[in-house]
């Protein structure tokens, strides 16, 4: 069988969030900490525009770049938030789906990447699938944006840099400050900057600022999952400014001979989400995170999450696998920092569930030190 498969996928791990996953389906109803969407369902109103749009027969491809009143309405916005005159959008198949237009469309083996460690599985597979490399540059303790050393890092070969505030895992958030930094540093080399904005929703100490706002060759990218509770809808999109026009057509090339187009009835339920007010369903989870924060400080070494949903947290010796194995062992599910980063001393913990089920899962996890 060996033979049969490419070198690319060899290149590839199963994610080891889906191992804790499957792990979790043995056991008897545990406290699940490992997935990352939210537990809240899709708003009615939003629902009932993918039944309106599916009964009226929005049941065909779109165009490959998107519905184009839902282009609008996006381009509308981002040009009214950063001021670009003439943006380009790309409805795209979840934020996942545009990560991986956006690196087929960069890409070439050998090329670098920059993103700040610990950072989101996707991006460290898919630019070792297509043969870049990635360059991490590490932000612990703190996890703020390490902009002097992401600075150092930029080379000849450097592509792409990420950026991902609120960040999954850590939960934190950039502030203008940190992010007006980096793109000085990323214009100066004339470095593209990838920014995925999935969480930006999900923000409570302040409103969520956006390198967009200060770097015209920012590829801004955003999603309807997690802010809508959507994610088994796939929705993103990806929107430039004319600086990237270019970048944003060979994605497009590039979802014709993949994607083809994201999913037609959702795209049309998307331009009611656009309208639809979330802050209620988001600021049940800043109760949250202030409930995960408070109830594990004291035994555990963490930073305060700003946004995301997740907490990202030192494991008692700084020994990751065997602490996971002993949570799992007690019924509560959370994933090794090594998922996530090129160290093994953290575990993730994502608290959107229920307020019982965190309490419960706090409770087992400090008896545990
Ligand atoms: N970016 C980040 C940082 C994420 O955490 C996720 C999902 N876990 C994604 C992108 C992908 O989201 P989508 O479901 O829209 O593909």
């Amino acid at each position: 069988m060996k033979n049969l498969l490419s070198e690319r996928v060899g290149k590839i791990d199963a994610s080891g969030i889906r191992k804790v996953f499957a792990l979790g389906a043995e056991l008897d109803d545990p406290v699940n900490f490992s997935i990352g969407q939210p537990e809240f369902d899709v708003p009615e109103i939003i629902k009932e525009a993918a039944i309106k749009a599916i009964r009226n027969g929005e049941n065909k491809y779109s165009q490959t770049a998107g519905d184009e009143e839902l282009k609008t309405k996006i381009a509308a916005q981002v040009s009214a938030e950063f001021g670009w005159e003439k943006p380009s959008v790309l409805v795209s198949s979840g934020v996942s789906g545009g990560l991986l237009l956006a690196f087929m469309a960069l890409i070439d083996p050998g090329d670098e990447v920059i993103i700040p460690d610990p950072y989101f599985v996707i991006y460290k597979h898919v630019v070792n699938m297509l043969g870049g490399r990635c360059v991490f540059v590490d932000s612990y303790p703190d996890f703020r944006l390490p902009v002097e050393k992401i600075a150092a890092a930029i080379t000849e070969k450097t592509k792409i840099i990420i950026v991902n505030s609120p960040a999954n895992p850590t939960g934190a958030v950039y502030t203008a400050n940190e992010l007006e930094a980096l793109a000085k540093a990323a214009a100066e080399k004339d470095i593209l900057v990838l920014s995925d904005q999935i969480y930006e929703k999900f923000c409570y100490d302040g409103p969520c600022a956006s390198i967009a706002a200060y770097y015209d060759k920012t590829l801004l990218m955003r999603g309807f999952g997690k802010s809508y509770g959507m994610p088994g809808w796939r929705l993103g999109y990806v929107a430039v400014s004319e600086a990237l026009r270019a970048v944003v057509e060979e994605m497009t090339k590039v979802q014709q001979y993949t994607f083809v187009c994201a999913p037609t009835p959702f795209q049309k339920a998307a331009i009611a989400a656009m309208d639809c007010d979330v802050s209620e369903l988001v600021g049940a989870y800043g109760k949250k995170r202030d409930l995960v924060y408070e109830g594990l400080k004291d035994k555990f070494d963490l930073i305060r999450p700003e946004g995301a949903f997740y907490a990202f947290i030192r494991a008692p010796g700084g020994r990751a696998t065997e602490f996971v194995e002993k949570a799992i062992k007690n019924n509560v599910l959370i994933i090794p920092g090594n998922v996530f980063s090129e160290r093994n001393t953290h575990f993730r913990i994502s608290y959107a569930t229920s307020d019982e089920k965190i309490r419960q899962g706090m409770e087992i996890l400090n008896g545990l030190t």
